[in-house]
Protein backbone atom coordinates (compact mmCIF):
# COMPACT_ATOMS: atom_id res chain seq x y z
CA UNK A 1 0.00 0.00 0.00
CA UNK A 2 1.36 3.40 -0.89
CA UNK A 3 1.32 5.63 1.77
CA UNK A 4 -1.02 9.16 0.63
CA UNK A 5 0.98 11.97 1.96
CA UNK A 6 -1.00 14.33 -0.31
CA UNK A 7 -4.25 13.87 2.84
CA UNK A 8 -1.88 15.26 5.40
CA UNK A 9 0.25 17.88 3.48
CA UNK A 10 -0.34 20.62 1.67
CA UNK A 11 2.37 19.65 -0.28
CA UNK A 12 5.21 17.23 -0.06
CA UNK A 13 7.90 16.10 -2.19
CA UNK A 14 10.58 13.38 -1.30
CA UNK A 15 14.19 13.29 -2.79
CA UNK A 16 17.22 10.71 -1.75
CA UNK A 17 20.34 11.71 0.24
CA UNK A 18 23.29 11.06 -2.15
CA UNK A 19 26.84 10.43 -1.47
CA UNK A 20 27.69 13.89 -3.40
CA UNK A 21 25.09 15.47 -0.58
CA UNK A 22 26.93 13.73 2.06
CA UNK A 23 30.62 14.59 1.27
CA UNK A 24 29.48 18.31 0.34
CA UNK A 25 27.50 18.67 3.69
CA UNK A 26 24.45 20.39 1.17
CA UNK A 27 21.57 18.52 -0.09
CA UNK A 28 20.03 20.08 -2.82
CA UNK A 29 16.57 19.78 -2.74
CA UNK A 30 14.39 19.00 -5.83
CA UNK A 31 12.33 21.49 -8.07
CA UNK A 32 9.33 20.47 -6.17
CA UNK A 33 11.41 20.20 -2.44
CA UNK A 34 12.33 24.49 -3.10
CA UNK A 35 8.58 24.91 -4.00
CA UNK A 36 7.35 22.94 -0.45
CA UNK A 37 10.78 25.26 1.09
CA UNK A 38 8.78 28.64 -0.53
CA UNK A 39 5.13 27.50 0.48
CA UNK A 40 6.62 27.23 4.14
CA UNK A 41 7.56 30.97 3.39
CA UNK A 42 11.68 29.67 3.52
CA UNK A 43 13.95 31.83 1.12
CA UNK A 44 17.13 30.94 0.37
CA UNK A 45 20.09 33.67 1.35
CA UNK A 46 22.31 34.80 -0.62
CA UNK A 47 25.75 32.56 -0.75
CA UNK A 48 26.72 31.31 2.75
CA UNK A 49 27.74 31.27 5.15
CA UNK A 50 23.41 31.06 6.09
CA UNK A 51 22.13 31.35 9.19
CA UNK A 52 20.23 28.02 10.23
CA UNK A 53 17.04 27.78 11.68
CA UNK A 54 14.91 24.83 13.03
CA UNK A 55 12.73 22.37 11.05
CA UNK A 56 10.29 20.07 12.80
CA UNK A 57 11.01 16.43 12.06
CA UNK A 58 8.74 13.58 12.29
CA UNK A 59 8.92 10.02 13.14
CA UNK A 60 12.02 10.10 14.53
CA UNK A 61 12.23 9.28 18.38
CA UNK A 62 16.01 10.65 18.87
CA UNK A 63 14.95 14.52 17.86
CA UNK A 64 12.13 16.88 17.37
CA UNK A 65 13.42 19.67 15.08
CA UNK A 66 17.14 19.85 13.26
CA UNK A 67 18.75 23.22 12.25
CA UNK A 68 19.38 23.49 8.81
CA UNK A 69 20.59 26.97 6.40
CA UNK A 70 18.98 27.34 2.67
CA UNK A 71 20.89 29.51 0.48
CA UNK A 72 21.81 29.52 -3.03
CA UNK A 73 25.63 28.55 -3.45
CA UNK A 74 28.16 31.46 -4.42
CA UNK A 75 30.53 29.24 -6.66
CA UNK A 76 27.87 27.30 -8.64
CA UNK A 77 27.02 28.74 -11.99
CA UNK A 78 22.77 28.18 -11.89
CA UNK A 79 23.57 29.52 -8.19
CA UNK A 80 22.17 26.27 -6.71
CA UNK A 81 19.83 26.00 -4.23
CA UNK A 82 21.07 23.85 -0.96
CA UNK A 83 20.14 23.10 2.43
CA UNK A 84 23.46 22.40 5.08
CA UNK A 85 23.97 23.20 8.54
CA UNK A 86 23.06 19.74 11.11
CA UNK A 87 20.55 18.62 8.65
CA UNK A 88 22.76 17.41 6.60
CA UNK A 89 25.95 17.28 9.00
CA UNK A 90 24.48 15.36 11.51
CA UNK A 91 21.01 13.90 10.89
CA UNK A 92 20.64 12.40 7.18
CA UNK A 93 22.36 9.45 6.04
CA UNK A 94 23.29 8.36 2.14
CA UNK A 95 20.34 6.89 0.57
CA UNK A 96 17.59 8.20 2.98
CA UNK A 97 14.58 9.39 1.35
CA UNK A 98 13.84 12.67 2.62
CA UNK A 99 10.18 14.00 2.37
CA UNK A 100 9.81 17.82 2.84
CA UNK A 101 6.02 19.11 3.65
CA UNK A 102 3.88 21.99 4.33
CA UNK A 103 0.92 22.12 6.26
CA UNK A 104 -0.57 25.12 7.08
CA UNK A 105 2.39 27.00 6.54
CA UNK A 106 4.80 24.80 8.88
CA UNK A 107 7.61 23.11 7.76
CA UNK A 108 8.18 19.69 7.86
CA UNK A 109 10.92 16.72 7.13
CA UNK A 110 10.97 12.90 7.57
CA UNK A 111 13.13 10.12 6.46
CA UNK A 112 10.80 7.46 4.55
CA UNK A 113 12.75 4.95 3.81
CA UNK A 114 11.45 2.51 6.32
CA UNK A 115 7.52 2.25 5.34
CA UNK A 116 6.59 1.14 9.11
CA UNK A 117 7.10 4.93 10.63
CA UNK A 118 4.85 6.17 7.82
CA UNK A 119 1.53 5.80 10.38
CA UNK A 120 3.27 7.38 12.95
CA UNK A 121 4.80 10.20 10.59
CA UNK A 122 1.13 11.01 9.71
CA UNK A 123 -0.05 10.94 13.14
CA UNK A 124 2.44 13.39 14.14
CA UNK A 125 1.80 15.85 11.80
CA UNK A 126 -1.91 15.44 12.61
CA UNK A 127 -1.17 16.05 16.22
CA UNK A 128 0.96 18.99 15.23
CA UNK A 129 -1.17 20.87 13.38
CA UNK A 130 -3.98 21.06 15.51
CA UNK A 131 -5.95 17.97 15.62
CA UNK A 132 -8.08 18.39 19.01
CA UNK A 133 -6.59 15.97 21.64
CA UNK A 134 -9.79 16.87 23.39
CA UNK A 135 -12.03 14.57 20.57
CA UNK A 136 -9.89 11.99 20.38
CA UNK A 137 -11.23 9.45 23.44
CA UNK A 138 -9.31 6.20 21.41
CA UNK A 139 -6.57 7.74 23.28
CA UNK A 140 -7.62 7.58 26.38
CA UNK A 141 -9.21 3.95 26.55
CA UNK A 142 -5.10 3.27 25.59
CA UNK A 143 -3.97 5.82 28.46
CA UNK A 144 -4.75 3.45 31.59
CA UNK A 145 -7.52 5.30 33.86
CA UNK A 146 -5.19 4.49 36.84
CA UNK A 147 -2.13 6.27 35.12
CA UNK A 148 -4.56 9.51 34.66
CA UNK A 149 -5.53 9.18 38.24
CA UNK A 150 -1.08 9.28 39.27
CA UNK A 151 -1.44 12.64 37.25
CA UNK A 152 -3.94 14.41 38.24
CA UNK A 153 -2.94 14.14 42.17
CA UNK A 154 0.48 15.49 43.46
CA UNK A 155 2.76 12.51 43.05
CA UNK A 156 6.84 12.17 43.30
CA UNK A 157 9.07 11.94 40.56
CA UNK A 158 9.91 8.10 40.38
CA UNK A 159 5.70 7.74 39.86
CA UNK A 160 6.64 10.12 36.93
CA UNK A 161 9.35 8.22 35.90
CA UNK A 162 8.00 4.87 35.78
CA UNK A 163 4.81 6.01 33.55
CA UNK A 164 7.36 8.06 31.34
CA UNK A 165 9.23 4.15 30.53
CA UNK A 166 5.57 2.50 30.39
CA UNK A 167 4.69 4.67 27.26
CA UNK A 168 8.08 4.70 25.90
CA UNK A 169 6.91 2.86 22.93
CA UNK A 170 2.97 4.19 22.76
CA UNK A 171 1.87 5.88 19.53
CA UNK A 172 2.04 9.55 19.35
CA UNK A 173 -1.33 9.89 19.68
CA UNK A 174 -0.88 8.46 23.19
CA UNK A 175 2.19 10.06 24.24
CA UNK A 176 0.49 13.27 23.27
CA UNK A 177 -2.44 12.75 25.66
CA UNK A 178 0.00 11.97 28.24
CA UNK A 179 1.38 15.24 27.78
CA UNK A 180 -2.15 16.20 27.99
CA UNK A 181 -2.95 15.30 31.29
CA UNK A 182 0.55 16.23 32.51
CA UNK A 183 -0.57 20.54 31.60
CA UNK A 184 -3.91 19.57 32.93
CA UNK A 185 -3.00 17.96 35.91
CA UNK A 186 -1.03 18.10 38.85
CA UNK A 187 2.29 18.98 37.48
CA UNK A 188 0.88 21.76 36.42
CA UNK A 189 -0.97 22.98 38.51
CA UNK A 190 2.06 22.69 40.73
CA UNK A 191 4.10 25.14 38.03
CA UNK A 192 1.66 27.40 37.67
CA UNK A 193 1.57 28.16 41.29
CA UNK A 194 4.97 28.31 41.14
CA UNK A 195 5.05 31.10 38.76
CA UNK A 196 2.32 33.16 40.49
CA UNK A 197 0.13 31.99 37.63
CA UNK A 198 1.63 34.53 35.27
CA UNK A 199 2.85 33.80 31.90
CA UNK A 200 6.49 33.30 31.41
CA UNK A 201 6.69 34.05 27.39
CA UNK A 202 4.59 37.95 28.50
CA UNK A 203 6.40 38.25 31.50
CA UNK A 204 9.84 37.71 29.50
CA UNK A 205 8.60 39.83 26.56
CA UNK A 206 7.84 42.35 29.16
CA UNK A 207 4.14 42.44 28.10
CA UNK A 208 1.06 42.19 30.91
CA UNK A 209 1.44 38.73 32.17
CA UNK A 210 -1.59 38.09 34.58
CA UNK A 211 -4.88 36.81 32.90
CA UNK A 212 -8.48 37.25 33.94
CA UNK A 213 -9.54 36.27 37.82
CA UNK A 214 -11.66 33.17 37.76
CA UNK A 215 -14.10 32.49 40.00
CA UNK A 216 -11.70 31.10 42.52
CA UNK A 217 -9.86 33.75 42.84
CA UNK A 218 -7.09 32.25 41.05
CA UNK A 219 -5.74 34.04 37.70
CA UNK A 220 -6.29 32.20 34.85
CA UNK A 221 -3.26 30.71 33.26
CA UNK A 222 -2.48 27.47 31.49
CA UNK A 223 0.42 25.09 31.61
CA UNK A 224 2.74 23.50 28.74
CA UNK A 225 4.66 20.46 28.17
CA UNK A 226 7.35 22.11 26.29
CA UNK A 227 9.68 19.39 24.38
CA UNK A 228 7.29 17.24 22.78
CA UNK A 229 6.64 13.85 23.89
CA UNK A 230 7.85 12.20 21.14
CA UNK A 231 11.03 11.07 22.59
CA UNK A 232 10.12 10.39 26.24
CA UNK A 233 13.41 11.58 27.56
CA UNK A 234 14.52 11.05 31.47
CA UNK A 235 12.61 14.03 33.57
CA UNK A 236 10.27 14.94 30.21
CA UNK A 237 7.23 14.15 32.35
CA UNK A 238 8.75 16.43 35.17
CA UNK A 239 8.18 19.85 36.15
CA UNK A 240 11.26 20.96 34.20
CA UNK A 241 9.97 20.17 31.16
CA UNK A 242 6.81 22.66 31.90
CA UNK A 243 5.81 26.36 31.94
CA UNK A 244 3.13 28.18 32.71
CA UNK A 245 1.45 30.25 29.57
CA UNK A 246 -1.31 32.44 28.71
CA UNK A 247 -3.79 30.94 26.23
CA UNK A 248 -3.15 33.39 23.55
CA UNK A 249 0.92 32.14 23.39
CA UNK A 250 -0.51 28.66 24.29
CA UNK A 251 -2.44 28.31 20.92
CA UNK A 252 0.09 30.11 19.32
CA UNK A 253 3.27 27.83 20.59
CA UNK A 254 0.57 24.91 19.57
CA UNK A 255 -0.87 26.18 15.69
CA UNK A 256 1.65 29.25 14.86
CA UNK A 257 5.06 29.59 13.26
CA UNK A 258 6.68 28.61 16.84
CA UNK A 259 10.25 26.76 17.36
CA UNK A 260 11.92 25.96 20.77
CA UNK A 261 15.42 24.90 21.68
CA UNK A 262 16.29 23.48 24.95
CA UNK A 263 18.76 24.67 27.56
CA UNK A 264 20.46 23.36 30.46
CA UNK A 265 18.36 25.83 32.77
CA UNK A 266 15.35 27.14 30.07
CA UNK A 267 13.92 27.23 26.80
CA UNK A 268 14.59 29.45 24.00
CA UNK A 269 11.15 30.14 21.90
CA UNK A 270 11.43 31.50 18.37
CA UNK A 271 8.33 32.94 17.88
CA UNK A 272 8.06 34.36 14.12
CA UNK A 273 11.45 35.75 14.07
CA UNK A 274 11.78 37.14 17.57
CA UNK A 275 13.70 34.40 20.22
CA UNK A 276 11.93 34.90 23.52
CA UNK A 277 13.74 32.91 26.66
CA UNK A 278 11.96 31.17 29.81
CA UNK A 279 13.74 29.44 32.54
CA UNK A 280 12.78 26.33 33.63
CA UNK A 281 10.73 25.22 36.87
ZN1 LIG B 1 1.61 35.09 27.17
ZN1 LIG C 1 0.68 22.76 25.33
Amino acid sequence: MTTRWGDVFDRYAIKAVSDNDKIKRAYVPSQEQTEVLEAAGRTPADGGPAPQSAIRVLGDPARSQVDASYYRASGHPQRERRLGGKLISQWLEVDDELLMGVRNGQLYVARVQNPSTHQSIIDEVLLASGLALEDDPAADIALDPEDQAVLAAPCPPEALEQLRVKYQDASPRVKARLAMHIERGAVGAAVKRARGFHCQLCQALGLPSLGFFKRSGEPYVEAHHVMPVSALLPGSLGPRNVISVCAGHHRQIHYGNVTVAELPDGFVFTIDNTQVRVSRN
